[in-house]
């Protein structure tokens, strides 16, 4: 019944739900306190109880056939002019709500601009590690992902190594910064190198080329660090923007685009995303949490637990001899297998009762994810686990 496209696609998703299940069978079996699950993205932090408050007034106070209707495929006029607004004040830009497209979700979001923008064949560039479900994204549109290879130890986007992959087809650059899974954000300085790549090419190829930022961890950054708002930088630009890891809303499925008007063709390609959202089967970005949002869209974000959490990781690690760049931003720590094969290196871990992704599952073998959004208890007692695999490879 099934089709050979999505038979591999089952295949590959079924090693993440092993790992699901390994966690839970685990924990039944030694009590959750002592198994490490550093596997999944998902936020331990609550979402914000302004949140919450939101929704029960919305409910409580809306007319139902407002709450729940249908709309816009775009979604509310009024919400999307408040998050204009919202990036106006913060980032100096001149956005109304034209410019502003709700999405359900990140994943949403990007699917939407890809069935926007790919014709069969068309090239999609990712910097390598990359969040493996593009791999899935682009595919679904016909499009072939092309990888530029990983840039250790820094994992700093390479511009030279971008400029030698893109060619006539392609379509669209994706970056996501700060980064999942290397933790990395990247500069003003990475950027507008990047910019002047995809400009020169653009030219000399006389073509369009797309630059999609999928930004989840926006304001998930340290040390006073900035993220560059990149429709500054390159006018091809889209924002893909999600509430998932910001407001600790990843069920809720919620998010926006953001098309600036200095992109070609903006309104013809501002159509396109919109019909995309509606073909696609998501029709809208689901209500009550589009009016949530729009309530909170200056919500502060508890970057302080995961901060705590990434100190503590970082440290007890490298203080163990293990090497990783020292993550500046999101919630995940990238670090050196001591072998090359990092797929051994997590059943070694695995042993420990430590859950970690191999890097290969990034596009880059050799190292594995640590995601620290988990409570600080699990960071600082799964450093006996880790100890004893360091001692294992001779590092301390
Ligand atoms: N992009 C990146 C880089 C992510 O890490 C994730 C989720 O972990 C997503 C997109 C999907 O986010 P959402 O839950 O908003 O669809």
């Amino acid at each position: 019944m099934i089709s050979d496209s999505i038979k591999e696609l089952v295949e590959k998703s079924s090693v993440i739900r092993a790992m699901f299940e390994e966690g839970a069978s685990l924990a039944k079996k030694y009590g959750p306190e002592h198994v490490y699950d550093f596997s999944l993205g998902n936020p331990n932090v609550e979402a914000p109880a302004s949140v919450n408050e939101s929704i029960k007034n919305i409910l409580d106070s809306e007319k139902s056939t407002h709450i729940h209707g249908y709309m816009n495929n775009a979604g509310f006029p009024a919400v999307r002019e408040k998050i204009a607004e919202s990036l106006n004040k913060k980032y100096a830009t001149t956005f109304s709500q034209d410019n502003i497209i709700m999405s359900v979700g990140a994943a949403g979001g990007m699917n939407s601009i890809l069935k926007a923008i790919l014709d069969p064949g068309d090239e999609v560039v990712v910097f390598a590690p990359f969040f493996g479900e593009y791999t899935s994204y682009v595919s679904n549109f016909g499009g072939k992902l092309v990888t530029v290879p990983p840039n250790p130890p820094e994992f700093k986007p390479d511009a030279e190594a971008l400029s030698k992959v893109l060619t006539k087809k392609t379509k669209a650059v994706i970056i996501n910064n700060p980064n999942n899974p290397t933790g990395v954000v990247y500069s003003e300085d990475d950027i507008k190198r990047l910019c002047v790549v995809l400009s020169d090419k653009a030219k000399e190829y006389g073509t369009d080329i797309a630059l999609i930022s999928d930004e989840p961890y926006r304001e998930l950054v340290y040390d006073g660090g900035e993220v560059p708002f990149l429709t500054k930088y390159y006018p091809d630009t889209f924002i893909c923007y999600s509430y998932s890891k910001s407001l600790s809303l990843p069920g809720e499925r919620i998010g926006y685009i953001v098309i600036p008007d200095e992109m070609s063709e903006s309104e013809k390609v501002r159509s396109a995303v919109t019909v995309a959202t509606r073909i696609l089967g998501f029709v809208n970005a689901p209500s009550l949490m589009q009016l949530a949002v729009a309530e909170n869209v200056d919500a502060e974000v508890n970057v302080a637990a995961y901060d705590k959490n990434r100190k503590a990781l970082y440290d007890g690690l490298t203080g163990l001899g293990f090497e990783c760049v020292k993550p500046e931003g999101a919630f995940y720590l990238f670090l050196k297998s001591p072998i090359d094969d990092d797929k051994t290196f997590c059943d070694m871990a695995k042993n420990e009762n430590i859950l970690l992704v191999p890097g290969s599952a990034f596009g880059c073998s050799g190292y594995v994810r640590i995601a620290y959004c988990v409570a600080y208890e699990t960071i600082i007692n799964s450093m006996e686990g880790f100890k004893k695999l360091a001692s294992t490879f001779g590092l301390s």
